[in-house]
């Protein structure tokens, strides 16, 4: 029963996933939802073209 010994876990409200606090590829929406800021860039700029990324 040491659930606890982690830090709080947040999920990306645009993928779900669980996201790293401590990392610097966490940031918040407008709404101030915690984001990966990767999702965050896909969600302000949707099918955008952009130069080497290939949607599979
Ligand atoms: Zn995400």
């Amino acid at each position: 029963m040491d659930q606890d010994s982690q830090p709080q876990k947040i999920n990306c409200s645009i993928c779900n996933r669980p996201l790293t606090l401590l990392r610097p590829d966490t940031c918040t929406d407008d709404k101030g939802n915690a984001v990966h800021s990767d999702c965050y860039v896909k969600s302000v700029a949707p099918d955008k073209p952009s130069e080497g990324v290939v949607a599979a």
